[in-house]
């Protein structure tokens, strides 16, 4: 069995949807296919939630749009004598869609639970049409088996019970031949749906792929496969064909968006391949993720665009330990830590992580001869790979001479970030200029 994952490009239009459903059906082995929301649709339905809460009556408008949009794709993909039923369901789930919003609009409040519940529709309605355009398929919903649970206020993946449920979902249909599961969608303990972040839907198709034993997990998208860049940003950018495990997760930790980085750890304790797959040209043999690797030393460069520098100013090096570990072991990963009270945090965090350091030295502060500051707008770029002492020391020195040569200001010096990345902070305005100095310098003279 093999489980295949579509994102929202390749759900997007009918034009790709018939991609889709050509790939499917050639399978010759039992498949799990599952769907993320149609492209664009999960931002339509945010801003959809937030017009509501302003009771801005454009958000009538998105939700005949969405409307419109679906009917189309299922007047185009979806077999005439099935198309009046694929209709009914989606239609009835736009109704209360705009119920929901309507409901948003009168209160004036959008809180995270009624957000959760407006992009789960993406998810449901692209998945009951990919159901009724696959012969032979089956449907089956992720919010009777994906568990969630709240960590340090977020929603996050609840294994056990997820395990447990996707056996008890799945050991009754296991010969089906062809099970539809929309990605990214989920109940947190207490049945409200929730979701497991954006870009989830990688996710839910990795848990599945570990928990019933998947032969692979094959993770089609729009590009050939895992890149030396995001090749949207970096023109040079190639496909790499071998990345190990390791190597594809310091890749996705680092910010390359062509999987979610969750998504590699339940596959990889399984030992299951995953194979980065292009829709559009079904043909190229894509990126192997496996035990094996790439065999390089530096596989590509990546960046997380929205950073703040953390600092402890003023304060002595001894309460370095203190500070990274009140910020770790209250939810905020902490990037880069220099062993003198700064590191970098994610830009997301930088609420939480000024009000964790106020309270925890709240009398340290009072004296005024020691602040938290905090440097926004910054970028941590880097370079991935096998890392190792000596190289760290060689490519410190070439990775800030990269960014010297093109003029580029460097606001906190390149140093390791974790076991196999190498990384510095920019500011965000030099962000793509810094990606492409730095992939010239290390990918494109090795290559
Ligand atoms: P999907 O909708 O299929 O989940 P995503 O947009 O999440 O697709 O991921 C695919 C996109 O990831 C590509 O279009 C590409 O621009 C971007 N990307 C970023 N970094 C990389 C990389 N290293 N290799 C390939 N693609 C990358
Ligand atoms: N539709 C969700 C998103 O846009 C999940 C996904 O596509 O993986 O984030
Ligand atoms: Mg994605």
């Amino acid at each position: 069995m093999k489980v295949l994952k579509f994102g929202g490009t390749s759900v997007g239009t009918p034009e790709s949807l018939n991609c889709v459903k050509s790939i499917v059906e050639n399978q010759p082995e039992p498949l799990i296919v599952t769907v993320s929301a149609l492209g664009g649709i999960t931002n339509r339905l945010i801003e959809c939630g937030n017009r509501a809460e302003d009771a801005d009556p454009v958000y009538h408008d998105i939700i005949s749009q969405i409307r419109q949009r679906h009917f189309d794709v299922i007047k185009a993909v979806v077999a005439p004598d099935c198309q009046a039923q694929c209709r009914e369901i989606v239609s009835k789930l736009i109704d209360e869609l705009q119920l929901v919003c309507d409901a948003i609009c009168l209160l004036r409040e959008l809180t995270p639970r009624s957000s959760d519940l407006i992009v789960s529709y993406g998810e449901r309605m692209s998945s009951v049409i990919v159901n009724h355009m696959i012969n032979g398929s089956i449907l089956r919903n992720s919010l009777d088996f994906i568990r969630t649970k709240q960590v340090y206020g977020k929603s996050v993946l609840d294994r056990e019970q997820t395990s447990e449920l996707i056996h008890e979902y799945f050991d009754q249909i296991a010969g089906e031949k062809i099970v539809i599961v929309p990605g990214f969608i989920s109940r947190d303990s207490r049945g409200h749906i929730s979701n497991l972040g954006r870009g989830g839907s990688d996710y839910t198709a990795a848990i599945l792929a570990a928990e019933l034993h998947a032969s692979v997990l094959e993770i089609w998208t729009d590009v050939d496969g895992f890149m030396t860049a995001d090749p949207r940003v970096v023109a040079d950018a190639y496909v790499i064909d071998n990345l190990s495990f390791v190597e594809a997760m310091e890749l996705c930790n680092f910010g390359a968006k062509v999987v979610y980085p969750p998504t590699i750890y339940p596959v990889f304790t399984a030992n299951i391949p995953i194979i980065i797959k292009n829709t559009f040209n079904a043909t190229h043999p894509g990126t192997l993720i496996s035990e094996g690797g790439s065999g390089r030393g530096i596989v590509g460069v990546s960046a997380i665009a929205d950073t703040c520098l953390l600092s402890l100013t003023g304060a002595p090096m001894e309460w370095n330990e203190r500070m990274i570990n009140s910020l770790s072991r209250n939810g905020v990963e902490t990037l880069m830590p220099n062993g003198q009270c700064q590191c970098a945090i994610h830009a997301s965090d930088s609420k939480r992580a000024m009000d964790i350091l106020q309270s925890k030295f709240a009398e340290e502060l009072a004296s005024g001869a020691v602040k938290v500051e905090l440097t926004n707008d910054l970028s941590a770029i880097a370079i991935i790979g096998a890392v190792t002492e000596q190289m760290v020391t060689n490519a410190t020195e070439q990775f800030a001479a990269a960014l010297n040569v093109c003029g580029i200001p460097v606001s906190y010096a390149p140093r390791q970030a974790s076991p196999g990345a190498l990384a510095c902070l920019v500011p965000h305005s030099f962000l793509n200029q810094s990606l492409n100095a730095i992939h010239s310098s290390f990918i494109v003279t090795s290559k």
